[in-house]
């Protein structure tokens, strides 16, 4: 087994992704795991930081895909009895003008957004080893989402007691509300890209809390982040910040030193700690 240091980014074949793992590249002392639901367009990526004189591993990873979140969950164990660093970057957003109907757009939204990211964290955060950094990328879209909720869900989600069960069930319901078309009247904002980071900000504070109540001893520090707008596939070309500033405060938390003893549990843009 193998106790070199090991990093993994979700979703990290393009975008911001592929940006933040140019940066561990350059400043984690270990391997560092570009994975990708398609292994072709992973390895190209690959490829590319290769050309760059940067050397990044490559393992398949579908946020989808219980049994390929296990896969890696498996090799990791094998390979590195864990890990040490995880950023959770995958995610995907309907366009503004994409007629796909709403109650759709929800489902397949949170699917990965949400649900996928939740997964990989049931499945990774066991192995996260003492000092380890997680790091979920949300987007300050979650912010403004929950200011555009019923005060009955704002309480909800700014709740330090709320458990992951009760989050799942509230955007389980988000989604079943969406087909039903009462959504508005549940009290939900009409975004469901809102309401997933709205679920991944939640679920960053409810699992920092659960690593202070079963782990405290073990010093990892798990935040949400936003990257800022950033011009990827997803923001498109007039986004203000180019890929590689949009890794930073990303980058920023996955790399906190063994020795600091926050941000934890907290939402982050520009690398400043944000209220929620
Ligand atoms: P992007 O260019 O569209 O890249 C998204 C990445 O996620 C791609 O590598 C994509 O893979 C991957 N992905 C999607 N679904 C996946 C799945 N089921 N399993 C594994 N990988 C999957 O988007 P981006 O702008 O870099 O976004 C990265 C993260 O930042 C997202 O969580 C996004 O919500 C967040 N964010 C972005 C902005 C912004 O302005 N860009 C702002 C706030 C937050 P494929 O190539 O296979 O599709």
């Amino acid at each position: 087994m193998s106790s070199v240091p090991v990093a993994v980014v979700t979703g990290s074949n393009k975008g911001i992704g592929f940006a933040i793992v140019r940066a561990l590249c350059k400043q984690f002392p270990g391997d560092v795991y570009l994975t990708a639901r398609d292994p072709g367009r992973g390895q190209e990526a690959v490829s590319k930081l290769q050309e760059e004189g940067l050397r990044a591993l490559f393992h398949q990873l579908d946020i989808d895909d219980l049994q390929s979140i296990r896969a890696l969950r498996d090799f990791l164990k094998e390979k590195y009895g864990g890990l040490n660093v995880l950023v959770n970057n995958a995610g995907i957003a309907f366009k503004v003008h994409d007629t796909t109907p709403f109650a759709v757009q929800a489902e397949v939204t949170l699917k990965t957004n949400f649900f996928g990211t939740r997964n990989v964290c049931t499945e990774l955060l066991p192995l996260v080893k003492p000092y380890g950094r997680v790091v979920n990328v949300s987007s300050m879209v979650s912010s403004s989402a929950l200011g555009g909720c019923s005060r009955e869900l704002q309480q909800k989600f700014c709740s330090n007691t709320i458990t992951e069960d009760e989050l799942v069930e509230l955007m389980t319901k988000f989604v079943e509300d969406t087909k039903k078309g009462v959504h508005e009247k549940e009290g939900w904002p009409n975004t469901a890209y809102g309401v997933s980071k709205i679920g991944v900000t939640v679920l960053s504070r409810i699992q920092a809390r659960m690593l202070n109540e079963k782990r405290k001893g073990d010093h990892i520090l798990l935040n949400a982040c936003c990257p800022g707008w950033v011009r990827t596939d997803m923001a498109g070309p007039k986004a203000t910040k180019s890929p590689d500033e949009g890794a930073e405060t990303p980058v920023y938390l996955a790399l906190l030193p063994s020795d600091a003893d926050g941000p934890h549990g907290q939402f982050l843009s520009n690398k400043t700690v944000r209220t929620w």
